[in-house]
């Protein structure tokens, strides 16, 4: 169910929590008929990311167009969340990608090895990284864009100039889309829950940390499949665990 469906249903059954159910119950089937497959990881992104594509899309019919461009990298320069399927489907298209964009002078294994982590081993976010440049970025575009995460297609702005002044420290609003960003945490939400109630990791991670550690670990699939969290030294603990399965407890219910 598309949220255009869902709040053409009717009142008891519409709205953003009964498209965050249909979402929830969707995630869980494929993550439940799935398990332990070798396809597990390419089903669910696609899941994700296609429902997010489609209702986006559905959502932002007549609005603006966005200032976001190629070329344009301003908002990549804060820390990217990812959830574990997220940073695997990165790690597998940097493995697969590596040589050729080695060849155009784009050492891409390299830039995320140098580039400073946002999560100390501690868990503690640094503040002295809360400003740095995606490993990622080469001149201004995105070099992983078919696989980036839902974080980094939940931001889009209707206005560049206001990206600049706001990196800048300006006081500016950005005239952010809403219905990029509601979609993107209704989705991403509803992954994370029903990864969470079919036995998965379901945290969210510091995408370039996590990376570092899938690239150094092979086994980082097969060990996420199994119902491990080979991310947990990198997880994100802006919002508390608890208050997060309180709040997906209470949209189920
Ligand atoms: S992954 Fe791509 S879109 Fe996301 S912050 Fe990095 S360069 Fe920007």
């Amino acid at each position: 169910m598309s949220i255009a469906e869902s709040a053409a249903a009717p009142a008891e059954s519409s709205g953003p929590v009964a498209f965050f159910k249909a979402q929830h119950q969707g995630f869980v089937a494929t993550l439940a008929g799935h398990k332990a497959q070798a396809d597990l990881i390419d089903r669910i992104w696609m899941q994700a990311f296609t429902s997010f594509e489609r209702n986006v899309e559905d959502q932002t019919l007549g609005l603006p167009a966005l200032a976001c461009r190629k070329g344009c990298g301003t908002c990549c320069q804060i820390l990217v969340a990812a959830t574990a399927p997220e940073v695997l489907m990165v790690a597998r298209y940097v493995r697969a990608m590596a040589t050729g964009f080695k060849s155009v002078g784009i050492d891409l294994v390299d830039r995320l090895t140098t580039a400073a982590d946002f999560v100390e081993p501690s868990g503690k976010v640094r503040p002295m990284a809360l400003v740095r440049e995606c490993p990622f970025l080469a001149e201004g575009i995105c070099v992983i864009y078919p696989v980036r995460p839902m974080a980094c297609r939940g931001h889009a702005s209707f206005n560049e100039d206001a990206c600049v002044s706001a990196l800048e420290g300006g006081a500016e609003e950005v005239p952010v889309s809403e219905p990029h960003r509601t979609v993107r945490a209704l989705v991403q939400n509803a992954l994370q829950s029903a990864m969470r109630d079919t036995g998965y990791a379901w945290g969210l991670y510091d995408l370039v940390a996590a990376l570092k550690i899938a690239l150094a670990h092979p086994e980082a699939e097969a060990e996420f499949a199994a119902g491990g969290d080979p991310f947990a030294p990198v997880a994100l603990d802006a919002v508390s665990r608890d208050e997060m399965e309180h709040t997906f407890d209470r949209l189920k219910n």
